[in-house]
């Protein structure tokens, strides 16, 4: 059986080794010429995820190791201290080491694809080849998304530098919220930092970030792209989505990699045993139940007043011992219900209600 994979991120390649060692055929397709390049990410990702996928090799990626962050509203503050709740990775490294093993064809583009007597025939920008399956794990502006599936979703802009700068947290990570999202510090290591943020001008809202930080130095390198918030179905007669075309995101952080392997680890195990629609099933076991309910609290998180924000900013920062034990580096939504465990959060009823009334 030929499997045609679209995009060659975490998503596509970890879903590419499952089902290459399972002995099927895979034509994986890349429209850039290296793997990994250009990156977009901070590169943070969780210790569950190098838990979970101790069969892949990602050593030689890590560039630093992460314990904890310090959380900011404005001039308030708080920190929360986890040994190695996550790691700093070299993104293109990390796809690389994904893809090792692996044929892919570069610089290649997928246009389009048909589906005709069972078959599914594929039209790139170089050549014209069927297929018996297909997954569009391409991104965040998926072509294969935009051709069969009805997504309700949208796209938050993402700009970061790598920066040298003197900042004395080498193994916290900044958060400083800031709507829709937050802008953040992540220590890379050797005095390297990567700074960004998201917002509909998120380049203009980083230089004024950095200039209020008294950071001048000339950004090392600068990434951009787009984080997709949403959900739709992710399978349909053959053709699966995965990873950022299927909005298999975090919608408090927009991080997309652990999910994305999760999903990927689900799609190739339906792959192999036949069940194609036990795909969405799976997914809706492993990640959907937290990012509709992250949907959610992003909703009212975005339509809180300052006041409000300010209130709950508040409150979590009165139960930073609960974070500390329980809170997780993934599941923000069981995080706040962790939180419930506190009668006072009823005192906060009235707030979440009001800006989910916004939402409607
Ligand atoms: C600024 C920023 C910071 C982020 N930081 C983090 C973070 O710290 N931690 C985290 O977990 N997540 C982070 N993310 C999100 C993370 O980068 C994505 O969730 C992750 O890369 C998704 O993996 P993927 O394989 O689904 O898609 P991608 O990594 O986007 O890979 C898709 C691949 O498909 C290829 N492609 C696209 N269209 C075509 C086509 N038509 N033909 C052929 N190939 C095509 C692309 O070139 C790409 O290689 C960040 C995102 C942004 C924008």
């Amino acid at each position: 059986m030929d499997i045609a994979v679209i995009g060659a991120g975490p998503a596509g390649l970890i879903a590419s080794k499952l089902l290459d060692r399972a002995g099927y055929k895979i034509n994986i397709i890349e429209e850039h010429k290296t793997i990994g390049k250009p990156v977009s990410c901070s590169g943070l990702i969780g210790k569950d995820f190098f838990d979970h996928f101790k069969q892949f090799d990602f050593e030689e990626s890590i560039k630093n190791r992460i314990d904890g962050a310090k959380i900011f509203l404005g001039t308030n503050s708080f920190e929360l201290k986890r040994k190695g709740v996550s790691f700093v990775v070299d993104r293109a490294m990390f796809d690389q080491s994904l893809s090792n093993g692996l044929e892919i064809s570069l610089e290649e583009r997928f246009q389009s694809f048909e589906r005709k007597n069972g078959i599914i025939s594929i039209k790139t920008n170089k050549r014209k080849f069927n297929t018996d399956l297909l997954i569009g794990s391409d991104g965040p502006s998926s072509r294969v998304r935009s051709q069969e599936f009805d997504y309700n979703m949208k796209h938050y802009k993402g700009y970061q530098v790598r920066i040298k700068a003197d900042l004395d947290s080498n193994n916290l990570v900044e958060v400083h919220i800031q709507r829709p999202f937050f802008t953040w510090i992540v220590p890379e290591g050797d005095g390297i930092f990567r700074i960004g943020t998201i917002s509909d001008s998120p380049k203009e809202s980083l230089y004024r970030f950095l200039e209020e930080r008294g950071i001048k130095n000339a950004p090392i390198e600068i990434q951009s792209g787009v984080i997709p918030i949403g959900k739709g179905i992710n399978y349909r007669d053959r053709v699966f989505l995965l990873g950022d075309a299927a909005c298999q995101v975090k919608p408090l952080s927009g991080g997309g990699v652990y999910y994305g392997a999760l999903a990927a680890e689900a799609l190739a195990n339906s792959i192999i045993s036949g069940r194609y629609s036990s795909y969405p099933q799976l997914c809706k076991q492993l990640i959907d139940k937290e990012i509709s309910r992250g949907l959610l609290l992003r909703k009212i998180y975005e339509k809180l007043s300052d006041d409000e924000l300010r209130a709950v900013f508040d409150f979590i920062k009165s139960k930073k011992h609960i974070l500390n034990k329980s809170g997780s580096f993934d599941e923000h939504y069981k995080t706040i219900i962790s939180l419930t465990k506190d009668p006072k959060i009823f005192s906060l009823l009235p707030i979440f209600f009001k800006a989910y009334l916004r939402t409607l």
